[in-house]
């Protein structure tokens, strides 16, 4: 196996377990040597580290979440500010999430508040043994496109088991790795419509789980196939209305400068980037409306036509392909809305604008973070 395809998962995990009465958590320390050293390795042996470092020897292979798909995620960032700090976008929105969404499953939920001090924690200790991110000032040129963070994977596990059935004493585990941009830049940015439904009425379109993604994954690869980066789920019952990419909350800029996007429901994950995009707009003074939003109006009044997530953080689209139909946005460059949305922030990610939303989680000891 290339050593490009290994995870390079960072030493210090988080690991806790429902007992049935209480969450039985513990960090691990798993095998490393210095960031320095292990970069000076051969492909072979830092393979082997990478393998070592994503083996949980003492929790259960078969069990509901490997059978069944019964589990579930989250994914948040760390970044790295020019004081040298880490600070977190948000934690504990994805806190919530997570409880939401495990709940959903029927399985006992996380805490909320030991969810954001077990991610700190987690990310700190990376951060002292010195896996983490360092802030470069280059990054600024290109307002944050090359910037590297910490992303931060929370997901629960459930106990061994064979028969389908809902987990009772889950595990919930936190690891990390380092991460650049999510879709590679490119010249234009091109989505396609996919025949597939990624979500039903009554389904688990809300929870952000893990059985959803078979269906994104291979629609995306299917429009990626097709020359385009994302492709467009539209709903399972008229097949008209937009409802998302295959990880990504969609927005569209009408030709009157209305904002829109999907409103939630049972189908449509409730992204953290696609509210904060919405209070920024609405600070703005841009009309946004959440509602249903048909392909046919997109590609009648659409100027703009966007992607949010903490992957993908926002992403322009340069046109969307609907059966033989194609409509380019604008002039098929990055709108005016989507530039000043994504600038502004990732600029308060990075510590480049100032945060007066108190969004920024310091994640460090305070000390690091005072300055
Ligand atoms: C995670 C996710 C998103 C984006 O949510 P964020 O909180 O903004 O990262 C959008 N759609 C789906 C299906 C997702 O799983």
């Amino acid at each position: 196996m290339a050593s490009e395809f290994s995870l390079a998962i960072y030493p210090w995990v988080f690991v806790s377990q429902w007992t049935g009465t209480t969450w039985d958590d513990r960090y691990e320390e798993k095998p490393h040597s210095t960031p320095e050293q292990e970069a000076a390795l051969t492909d072979a042996e830092r393979e082997a580290l990478f393998l070592e470092r994503n083996r949980f020897a003492d929790l259960p292979l078969v069990n509901y979440t490997t059978q069944y798909g019964m589990g579930c995620f989250e994914g948040l960032k760390a970044f790295p500010q020019p004081d040298g700090s880490l600070k977190l976008f948000r934690p504990m929105d994805n806190g919530v999430r997570m409880a939401r969404s495990m709940a959903g499953l029927h399985m006992p939920a996380f805490p909320v508040e030991g969810f954001v001090d077990a991610v700190r924690g987690v990310v700190t200790r990376n951060q002292e043994i010195g896996f983490a991110p360092v802030y470069d000032p280059g990054w600024e040129a290109d307002d944050f496109a090359s910037g590297a963070s910490m992303y931060v994977r929370p997901f629960s596990y459930s106990e061994g088991g064979i028969g389908v059935n809902l987990s009772r004493f889950p595990y919930f585990i936190i690891v990390t790795t380092r991460v650049g941009s999510y879709f590679a830049p490119g010249d234009s940015s091109p989505t396609s419509t996919t025949r597939r439904v990624r979500a039903t009425p009554g389904g688990t379109g809300w929870i952000k789980c893990n059985s959803n993604y078979v269906t994104s994954a291979l629609a995306k690869m299917e429009a990626e196939e097709r020359g385009f980066i994302e492709c467009v789920f539209l709903d399972a019952v008229e097949r008209r209305y937009i409802e998302e990419g295959s990880s990504c909350n969609l927005f569209s800029v009408l030709d009157d400068e209305t904002l829109v996007t999907p409103e939630l429901g049972d189908t449509v994950l409730p992204g953290i980037t696609r509210t904060t995009v919405m209070e920024l707009a609405r600070e703005w003074g841009l009309a946004v409306e959440e509602r249903p939003l048909a392909i046919e109006e997109v590609m009648d009044r659409g100027v703009e036509f966007f992607g949010t997530g903490t992957a993908a953080g926002v992403t322009y689209f340069s046109s969307v392909t609907h059966g033989d139909v194609e409509k380019t946005f604008g002039d098929g460059r990055m709108g005016p809305i989507t530039q000043r949305l994504l600038r502004t922030l990732k600029g308060i990610q990075y510590g480049a604008i100032e945060d007066t939303y108190g969004w920024m989680v310091p994640c460090t000891s305070p000390v690091a973070t005072a300055a």
